[in-house]
């Protein structure tokens, strides 16, 4: 669905909007490609899904292709996403085949068309490996954590990330010394998608009657891919503290996305968790369930995103924009956004979220307070206007990157 550009001035101002028309009149006649590795699910499919539309509104011809692959290709760039995150995964050679022989097959059904070609996380960076016949400039555009990796996972791909013109990460410690320039660009949501956007307060009656949520008790909310760096059964042990002190309803809504073969696996470890327990809600939402998202999210008492590791977590400002107070994980990119005591709470344990629920539960002025720091959070810093700026900023400085300097 369109939005037409105009309609964020009433959220942004006139004034942002008119710098965006004005870079974006220096990008007349280039093309951006991006290209990722899931149309759907997941943080990065969930700002191209904005962004790219927007872009084109203003002006800047962009592209969005997704590579495509078997299930043995994803879980091995499953492993590389879980190694790089720290994760003990063992990657075989015939595993680093697999990948080369898909990338291969990418290389020749992609037709590459952008004058500056963006690639998002490590499952399509093997792509460079063509860039001299392609042309084109290149940007690594990584979202996750790669600072603290296991395995010979980076060694593999490190190689392959040095042929970039640019490295783009989203906070300064998931950087790595690299041979490339490298730019900080934290990821956004578009406060007037389905996800984002106002709702009536009957929407969000029917979603939670719909689910057999009872709207007048607390309820406590996780929404997240199945996936166990998402330690929904952390959440799970949380929450059974809480009972015993508080009354309150837990919902573990998520999907799956096709880049990720171990949410059927997680999701059966979820459920069997919460067997016998009607108040806890385990939903299985389908792709696409922006508006049921959102209103789970406005209808929460809490939000939780309680990851062990975690790239960005898009999640949190989504909660932050619906003015939640948000008990996080303290890990990767949920430390930018929940600033501890200020927009919600940072914690290390089901132990630590529990009692950061409990004292939440118990104080609405407390939530309105961080919910109304946390709005205004998100409001100056995590925006997709901000997002495209950056990345306009950063398509023109390509230009001037002196490649006779070495980075490191
Ligand atoms: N999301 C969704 N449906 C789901 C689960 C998640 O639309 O069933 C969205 C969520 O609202 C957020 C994104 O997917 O916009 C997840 O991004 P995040 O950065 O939190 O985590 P990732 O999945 O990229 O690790």
């Amino acid at each position: 669905m369109a939005i037409p550009l105009h309609d964020y001035e009433a959220v942004v101002g006139a004034e942002v909007l008119d710098e965006l028309r004005v870079l974006a009149g220096h990008l007349q006649g280039r093309r951006l490609q991006h290209i990722n590795s899931t149309a759907a699910g997941g943080g990065v499919a969930e700002i191209l899904t904005r962004m790219v539309p927007l872009m084109q509104e203003l002006g800047v011809d962009t592209a969005w292709d997704v590579i495509t692959g078997d299930q043995e290709f994803f879980a091995v760039t499953k492993a590389f996403h879980n190694a790089l995150h720290g994760s003990p995964e063992v990657v075989t050679a015939a595993m680093l085949d697999h990948y080369r022989d898909i990338i291969d097959d990418n290389l020749n059904r992609i037709t590459f068309t952008g004058d500056v070609v963006w690639i998002h996380d490590p499952q399509p960076a093997g792509l460079i490996k063509r860039r001299s016949e392609i042309g084109a400039k290149w940007v690594w555009r990584c979202h996750i954590d790669v600072s603290t990796p296991t395995s010979g996972v980076w060694e593999f791909l490190q190689p392959y990330v040095e042929q970039f013109d640019a490295a783009v990460f989203s906070m300064p410690a998931f950087a790595r010394e690299l041979r490339v320039p490298q730019y900080l660009v934290a990821p956004s949501i578009d406060p007037l998608s389905d996800k984002n956007k106002d709702l009536a307060p009957d929407e969000v009656e029917r979603v939670v009657a719909q689910y057999g949520i009872d709207p007048g008790r607390p309820i406590l909310t996780q929404v997240s891919r199945f996936d166990r760096l998402k330690d929904p059964l952390g959440v799970i042990a949380a929450y059974r503290i809480v009972r015993r002190r508080h009354d309150c309803q837990l919902v573990l809504a998520g999907g799956g996305a096709s880049d990720d073969p171990e949410g059927q696996a997680v999701l059966d470890e979820v459920v069997a968790a919460a067997a016998g327990d009607p108040d806890i809600h385990v939903l299985l939402l389908p792709v696409f369930s922006d508006v049921v998202i959102n209103a789970l999210v406005r209808a929460s008492t809490i939000v939780l995103q309680k990851s062990i590791k975690e790239g960005f977590g898009l999640t949190v400002t989504e909660a932050m924009w619906k003015r939640k107070p948000v008990i996080g994980g303290a890990v990767g990119g949920i430390k930018r956004q929940v600033l501890d005591g200020v927009t919600g709470f940072l914690v290390h344990s089901p132990e630590g979220a529990a009692q950061r629920a409990i004292q939440l539960l118990r104080d609405e002025e407390l939530r309105r307070q961080l919910g109304e720091n946390g709005h205004l959070h998100a409001k100056q810093n995590f925006l997709i206007t901000r997002h495209i700026k950056d990345y306009l900023l950063l398509t023109l400085a390509l230009d001037h990157l002196d490649e006779h300097l070495v980075y490191v």
